[in-house]
C-alpha cells in the first residue's frame, strides 16, 4: 500500500484553497493499492450510491480509490500523488476536465505539467460541489 501517495495527496488537497478537508479515518472512502497487470488505468475510484449521480451530486454511499501498483511501482512519488490526488478528486465528485488540470485523464498530461495537486481549475471544482 503506497501511502505515501495517498497522504501527500490528501495534504495537497488540505493545503488547497478547496473547501474540503481529507482526513485519515475509517470511514466511507477508502484509499488502497491493487495489482493489476491486464489493466489499462494506474488508478481508479470506484463508488457505491443510491440516488445521486456522482458528477453531478456528491451523496455515494462510499467511494474506493486504487492506486494500481502495476504501474505505480515503477513511477516516481510525484507522479502517484497526481494519481491519488486525481482519484480523491474523483471520489469527491469531480469529472475529467482537458488541460493542464488535476483531473486530466491522463498521468502523461500531469507530469509533463508538472501537476502533482489540485490547480485553481480542479479547487473551483470542488468549491462548486461543496
Ligand atoms: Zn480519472
Amino acid at each position: 500500500m503506497d501511502k505515501t501517495a495517498v497522504t501527500s495527496a490528501m495534504t495537497a488537497w488540505n493545503d488547497s484553497p478547496a473547501n474540503v478537508i481529507l482526513q485519515s479515518a475509517n470511514g466511507s472512502l477508502t484509499a488502497g493499492d491493487t495489482y493489476d497487470a491486464s489493466a489499462s488505468w494506474d488508478g481508479i475510484t470506484y463508488w457505491g450510491w443510491h440516488l445521486c449521480y456522482p458528477y453531478t451530486r456528491t451523496c455515494f454511499s462510499y467511494a474506493n480509490v486504487y492506486l494500481n501498483y502495476y504501474y505505480t511501482a515503477h513511477y516516481s512519488a510525484n507522479t502517484n500523488k497526481g494519481i491519488a490526488a486525481h482519484e480523491l478528486g474523483h471520489a469527491m465528485g469531480l469529472a475529467h476536465t482537458s488541460g493542464c488540470v488535476l483531473m486530466t485523464p491522463y498521468t502523461t498530461t500531469r507530469n509533463s505539467c508538472g501537476i502533482y495537486g489540485p490547480v485553481t481549475d480542479d479547487v473551483n471544482g470542488i468549491n462548486a460541489l461543496y
